[in-house]
């Protein structure tokens, strides 16, 4: 899978101020908003603000200074939306067979119902 960044995609541009979004949290390195189209009642995406297109571009490329802002900044969403009484799912899809649609790292926090079981 390509690691090459497109700095077109839909993220960048909410990174860059082009398009508006609805801020859940932002810090140095990340950022947090709601999804344009929920899939639950509550549905996050939080993203680093670096060039990274997938999970393992990030692990691999990023400096301990963006992945532990990454981390805590995630840690404290789920605090602040409110999905850790009842439960959450993360999901971040990566290239092709997850069919991935916007080629900017992005972890989907999905709460706020019984999600059901991912993996039959
Ligand atoms: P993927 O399929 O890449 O894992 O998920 C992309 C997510 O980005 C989808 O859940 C989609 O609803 C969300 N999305 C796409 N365009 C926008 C946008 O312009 N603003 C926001 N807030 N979310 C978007």
């Amino acid at each position: 899978m390509s690691y090459t960044y497109d700095d077109q995609n839909i993220f960048a541009k909410i990174l860059r101020g082009e398009i508006p979004n609805k801020t859940v949290l932002e810090t140095d390195h990340t950022l947090a908003f709601h999804d344009i189209y929920p899939q639950a009642p509550i549905h996050v995406l939080v993203i680093p603000k670096g060039p990274y297109v997938c999970y393992d571009h990030f692990c691999q490329e990023a400096s301990d200074a963006e992945i532990l802002d990454f981390n805590r900044t995630f840690g404290k969403v789920c605090e602040m939306v409110g999905v850790k009484d009842g439960g959450f799912r993360t999901i971040a899809n990566a290239g092709e067979n997850a069919i991935q649609e916007v080629p900017h790292l992005h972890f989907h926090i999905l709460g706020g119902r019984n999600l059901g079981r991912m993996l039959a």
